[in-house]
């Protein structure tokens, strides 16, 4: 089973980031994607970043009806803060069966290079990158584990539905339904 690794901290998760993630689940040779959600690093304490769980859930509620794609907690629990390489390696040997691959934005991939281990990463792992209309790839886009696709995209931000629930303004659509009534039930970000 191939599962691509989608990371991020999902604060909150939004359509922007599960139209991605659901296009690789289906339109590519992936099986599943797991959609990472990143612990807080306790060094780097950001005041507007909500409790780890409480992302995870949001995550969770957003995929409830969704079988190819889950929520996954695997880096609360490992040494913070996670490099890509090492959760790789952790996930290799917890589940041998599996194989895994990165999903990430053409912003993502212009800046592979600096990312501890890049190489071993290129070398043992497939990358599927989305393009982002407004990022040139770079050179690493050529490397032949690495794939480009062409998903849909949606010109909205975590730090714009923020901004939008502590200026009372309205979220609806740029969040699932579920999504939403969590947020506004557990006053989250206002
Ligand atoms: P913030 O505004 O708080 O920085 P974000 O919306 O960019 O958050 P992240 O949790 O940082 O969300 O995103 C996880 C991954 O999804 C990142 O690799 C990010 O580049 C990507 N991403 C974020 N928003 C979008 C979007 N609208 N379309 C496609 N990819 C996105």
């Amino acid at each position: 089973m191939k599962i691509g690794l989608f990371f991020g901290s999902f604060n909150p998760v939004h359509v922007g980031h599960l139209i991605i993630a659901n296009y690789m689940a289906t339109q590519t040779d992936l099986d599943r994607v797991w959609m990472v959600v990143s612990p807080q690093n306790p060094l780097k304490k950001k005041a507007s970043l909500a409790g780890d769980y409480d992302r995870l859930n949001l995550v969770r509620r957003a995929l409830e009806d969704n079988n190819k794609v889950e929520a996954s907690d695997i880096e609360f629990g490992l040494p913070k803060p996670s490099y890509t390489i090492d959760t790789l390696t952790y996930l290799k040997e917890k589940y041998p069966k599996y194989e895994f691959a990165l999903i990430m934005g053409g912003d993502n991939i212009a800046t592979l290079h600096k990312w501890k281990n890049y190489e071993q990463i290129l070398e043992n792992y497939h990358i599927y990158v989305y393009q982002r209309p407004e990022y040139e790839l770079g050179e690493l886009a050529t490397h032949p584990h690495v794939h480009v696709y062409e998903a849909p995209l949606m010109q909205i931000s975590a730090t714009y539905i923020r901004k939008c629930l502590r200026e009372g303004k309205s979220i609806k659509y740029l969040v699932p339904d579920i999504v939403m009534e969590e947020i506004m039930a557990s006053h989250l970000y206002q």
